[in-house]
């Protein structure tokens, strides 16, 4: 585990213009990856958490809406776009003509509010890209509607500066049932549906590469069916709400009951969150997407101890940045 920062390069070898080009075509062709790749160029998986609060307000405390890096062999993936990604990405290392594959857990706003801009971004930075965004249903009206909101600015690029038309740019792959998302030669990508009241298309992901597994909750309450599709896998990154510090978060609510209903009906419990972490025998549990998140005095003591009253593999309290 490390913190990442500009000075430390996330990625030492830039990959070639084949990699590149694999990258961006179709998951068939991805399997050229490996044919390509010495052994020697390959690096192990790595995790660098982007964005570590839940809820939709902007963070204070250092902490960004929630988004997740998986780098496997150069080539990164990223779970969910909430409000600051593109700038958190930079931060990370990743240039954003790298940028291939994107998925959604669900549509509420703390994890898709920068979808669109960090495509615009992408776009503007390099017009050839061609990302693959993997989510429930409502994403491919998602990504219309952005490119509609920006429709002046586009044409006006195109017309005037020469710019690509941003129509190929991303692949939009819906999907409204658990099961294969996508596949490659470096890694399988799996969804379990899970619960997260009134949003019933709301899903965990987990990745199967070759030298990890990682599964990420995205938002739910309690769900054992996850502790399921997450057995042994070696790294859970799971929502985690701190109960002490929830009536503190509420208090200044418009419908503080409504609010309070909502979070218990729809998000995890430290103490839940060490059930499924045990339930599923994962090695290294990551609390991530906290709320309250913008809460300086609760400490990472604090976040652990209700999860290690049934969970004793190893907790790291999420924080933006960090490489695990
Ligand atoms: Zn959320
Ligand atoms: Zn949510």
């Amino acid at each position: 585990m490390a913190v990442a920062s500009n000075k430390e390069p996330i990625v030492t070898s830039m990959p070639n213009r084949r990699q590149f080009l694999v990258g961006a075509t179709t998951v068939a062709s991805c399997f050229a990856v490996s044919r390509f790749s010495s052994a020697q160029d390959r690096k192990p998986t790595r995790i660098i958490l982007l964005g570590t609060k839940g809820g939709p307000n902007l963070g204070n405390i250092g902490r960004n809406n929630s988004a997740t890096l998986i780098l496997i062999n150069y080539i990164p993936y990223l779970i969910d776009c909430g409000y600051g990604v593109s700038r958190q990405l930079i931060s990370a290392g990743i240039t954003l003509n790298r940028l291939r594959y994107i998925f959604i857990t669900h549509h509420h706003s703390d994890h898709n509010l920068e979808y669109g801009p960090l495509l615009y971004i992408t776009w503007a930075a390099a017009q050839q890209t061609s990302i693959n965004a993997y989510g429930p249903p409502g994403l491919k009206k998602l990504t219309k509607d952005f490119f509609e909101y920006e429709r002046f600015d586009i044409e006006i690029r195109i017309a005037d500066e020469g710019y690509a038309d941003p129509g190929k740019l991303v692949a939009v792959q819906e999907f409204d049932q658990a099961g294969l998302v996508m596949q490659n030669a470096d890694v399988k990508v799996t969804s379990c549906r899970v619960r997260h009241p009134p949003i019933t298309q709301s899903y965990a992901y987990r990745f199967d590469a070759k030298d990890r597994s990682i599964v990420i909750s995205g938002d739910t309450a309690y769900a054992p069916e996850l502790a399921e599709f997450a057995k042994r896998a070696d790294v859970l990154i799971h929502e985690a709400m701190y109960l002490p510090g929830i009536e503190r978060l509420i208090s200044s609510a418009p419908d503080a009951t409504r609010l309070r209903q909502h979070l218990l009906a729809s998000h995890t419990s430290t103490e839940d969150v060490g059930r499924i972490a045990a339930q599923a025998g994962v090695k290294t549990l990551v609390l991530s997407h906290l709320v309250p998140g913008n809460d300086p005095s609760i400490t990472d003591a604090q976040w652990s101890e209700g999860v290690r009253k049934h969970f004793k593999g190893k907790i790291i309290v999420g924080k933006d940045l960090m490489e695990i």
